[in-house]
């Protein structure tokens, strides 16, 4: 029998482990030199712009949201189709959860459903791009236009996607990113928020450490309240690593899902009752290559079926909205049909860059064995 599978590896190389053991041994381990040469060198990526780092991507979309002005009595519109990190940071800044629901085929928020779900209290919009599939964006931004809202870009899934040729992150409000593990570029855990200018970036840094602003060799002020966000060397040292490899790394995932399109071939979605992603190969980063089952499949059963042939799956995600947290506030089944119907069956296929062709071609044996009817 083959090897385990599984549906995500992290790829680091030599050269960037020992960039790590070098940082170890420099006597300095937490925020220092390599945080700011890893945030100078993000911030050339994104084509100028001010970029700050953080110890996760969930901490980057609070913060933005905090740097917004927004709290208690304010709206904040989302999907239910996103780790639950996504809804919950609008609960963290006291803020109020506005769900509205999904396009069955991008399996991102469907934006005239956005525009249905504004009210006199909303503030502020959080797409997200489900495995790095950017929603329309200039539609995106011409609804924050007309309606005077905030944006917070939840591309923690999004870095090396683009739109129009410009890469996420480059143009746009607030652009959140995670360097956790299983993401395109990892720092093992972390993350980095695109800003719109320097007194946003000074906010964001006060932030991301206790409210702190220092002067002169002694001066320490505290004049909001922050948390306990900065990235280390250590992290910073992977993420100096990975950077240069982006577009390998994107390039390789593009080809992988390809060659996942290729070998499925044509009939696929006929022949077994599954949905396979849009075919986005210029704009997406290939994050994940997911699929939805066929109602009457239970995807228990198909991880299950799929574990037994040695292949690893994940589920990204159940819809948060039915969550206990969620439904205590007022969320119940029903409310969102499209998002429940893809959050039920979902299922994310092994896709990473030292996966070969050969791996593709038993994952997809596997699925049509299981999905034949
Ligand atoms: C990974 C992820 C997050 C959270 O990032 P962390 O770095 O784990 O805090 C938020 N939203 C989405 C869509 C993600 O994939």
């Amino acid at each position: 029998m083959s090897e385990f599978l599984p549906f995500v590896k992290p790829y680091i190389d030599e050269a960037t482990i020992a960039s790590v053991a070098e940082t170890l041994r420099s006597g300095w381990i937490t925020s220092g030199p390599k945080v700011l040469e890893f945030e100078k060198q993000l911030s050339e990526y994104f084509g100028g712009r001010p970029v700050r780092t953080f110890n996760s991507g969930t901490c980057t979309m609070e913060i933005a949201l905090r740097i917004a002005g927004i709290g208690p009595g304010d709206e904040v519109i989302t999907t239910p189709i996103s780790w639950v990190a996504t809804a919950n940071v609008i609960l963290e800044v006291g803020a109020t959860p506005v769900f509205a629901d999904i396009d069955p085929v991008t399996r991102n928020i469907d934006l005239d459903k956005v525009e249905a779900a504004i009210t006199p209290r909303t503030r502020a919009i959080i797409p997200v791009y489900l495995a790095g599939l950017p929603v329309d964006m200039d539609r995106l931004y011409d609804i924050a236009r007309r309606h005077n809202l905030r944006v917070v870009e939840d591309a923690a899934q999004a870095i090396g996607s683009t739109w129009q040729g410009k890469r996420i992150g480059a143009f746009g409000d607030f652009v959140s990113f995670s360097f956790q593990a299983n993401k395109n570029l990892t720092t093992s855990e972390g993350g980095c928020l695109v800003l719109n200018n320097a007194e946003e970036a000074r906010l964001a840094e006060k932030y991301r450490l206790q409210g702190v602003t220092r002067s002169g060799f002694d001066g320490i002020e505290v004049d909001v309240l922050g948390g306990k966000f900065n990235m280390t060397d250590i992290a910073a040292a992977i993420g100096l690593g990975q950077l240069p490899q982006l577009p390998a790394i994107t390039a390789r995932r593009r080809e992988l899902a390809q060659h996942y399109f290729a070998t499925l071939g044509a009939d696929f979605e006929q022949q077994t009752g599954a949905q396979l992603p849009p075919r986005n190969f210029e704009i997406s980063n290939w994050h994940m290559f997911q699929i939805v089952l066929p109602e009457g499949i239970i995807r228990a059963d198909f991880m299950a079926q799929m574990k037994q042939r040695n292949i690893g799956c994940g589920v990204h995600y159940p819809p948060i909205h039915l969550f206990q947290l969620y439904r205590e506030r007022g969320f119940k089944p029903g409310m969102f049909p499209l998002a429940e119907r893809v959050g039920r069956s979902i299922v994310t296929l092994p896709l990473f860059p030292a996966m070969t062709h050969q791996d593709v071609e038993r994952v997809c044996v596997a699925a049509r064995e299981i999905l034949k009817r």
